[in-house]
């Protein structure tokens, strides 16, 4: 953390940078830390590969996140809650580094250690929750619009306290954020209870066409569906943790087909499954109890893959239920 604070404070220009397929903690971590850092007089372009989500709009200082490079003129690149690099899409890659230092804060625990300086705690049940610490470090003060932006990620990656990754810390930072101005409920609702019409018929197809194969719950989602109900591909993902929910699932997972032709692949656990060896063998990465990786088209190829090493896994694996 010392080596991140002298970096930031020697910063004049600064851009930062979030991963593709973005949640709350993606850009409430992302606006956060630009709202921490324009405390300290500096100045913060905001950069996502996707155009930020309904969903979380309304965050203040969204309406500046724009899929850009840096320009020449920035002097620190900042990675947020991304596990690897090339997690950040088109806005940052290896071309734009330029010799310039790259500050990595993340909490994955498949995390590669990518930055010139890396702020990596994967006891933090979000990147949000790290910043709260950051921001302590560089002697800024929370204000409502800085606490909305950290407890946004804080709520939404935690599921609103209820992950296994939650700790007494995770609920010290969001009562300290409620403290300096953030409104819980509202941001609770927005994150859970709202959808679009759209997207509850997709999450009925995707229900339909689940399938049980021994302890896992698998479902998939392709570009024919997105096109016929009016999804866009950014809206399709969160639809794993419905499968989740299930008592015989040990495991659930979701295959997307990604606009590019990829094949998106969500996974999520019972707690005592980790899910880390299997992200890691299918080149992916996450946390023990979710989990995802990318894989080459087609669907059923990647689909008979992730199952034969999700099957491996359980085969290994005893969970008092
Ligand atoms: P989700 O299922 O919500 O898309 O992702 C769950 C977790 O897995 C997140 O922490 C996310 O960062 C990680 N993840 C998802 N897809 C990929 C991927 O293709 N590569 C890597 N490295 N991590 C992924
Ligand atoms: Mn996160």
């Amino acid at each position: 953390m010392r080596d991140a604070v002298q970096l930031i404070q020697n910063a004049r220009r600064v851009f930062a940078a979030s991963h593709i397929d973005h949640d709350g903690d993606a850009v409430g971590s992302l606006l956060g830390f630009a709202h921490i850092l324009r405390q300290l007089g500096k100045t913060v372009t905001v950069a996502l590969a996707d155009p930020v989500s309904w969903r979380f709009e309304h965050l203040p200082g969204a309406e500046k996140i724009h899929a850009v490079k840096p320009s020449p003129d920035d002097d620190l690149l900042v990675s947020l809650d991304a596990s690897e690099f090339n997690r950040l899409g088109a806005v940052l890659t290896p071309n734009d580094l330029a010799g310039r230092p790259l500050l990595m804060i993340d909490h994955h625990i498949t995390n590669s250690r990518f930055g010139t300086v890396n702020v990596l705690d994967p006891t933090a049940a979000s990147t949000c929750e790290i910043l709260y610490s950051l921001a302590q470090a560089l002697d800024v003060p929370l204000d409502p619009t800085i606490a909305t932006c950290l407890l946004t990620g804080v709520v939404t990656d935690t599921l609103g306290f209820r992950t296994t990754s939650t700790t007494p810390r995770s609920l010290e930072v969001a009562q300290a954020l409620m403290h300096a101005g953030a409104n819980l409920s509202e941001i609770c609702q927005r994150a859970f209870n709202s959808d679009t019409y759209a997207r509850l018929c997709l999450t009925a197809d995707v229900l339909h066409r689940m399938t049980l194969d021994e302890g896992v719950l698998w479902s998939q989602v392709t570009l024919d569906d997105l096109r016929r109900l009016g999804v866009p591909y950014a809206e399709s993902a969160g639809l794993v943790g419905y499968l989740n929910s299930v008592r015989e699932a040990r495991v659930a997972v979701i295959f997307r087909e990604n606009e590019d032709g990829r094949i998106d692949v969500s996974m999520r656990s019972k707690p005592g499954i980790s899910l880390a060896s299997v992200a890691l063998a299918l080149g992916g990465g996450g946390h023990p109890q979710a989990a995802g990786a990318t894989l080459p088209p087609p669907m059923n190829a990647a689909r008979e893959r992730v199952l034969a090493e999700l099957h491996k896994l359980l085969a290994g694996t005893t969970v008092s239920a």
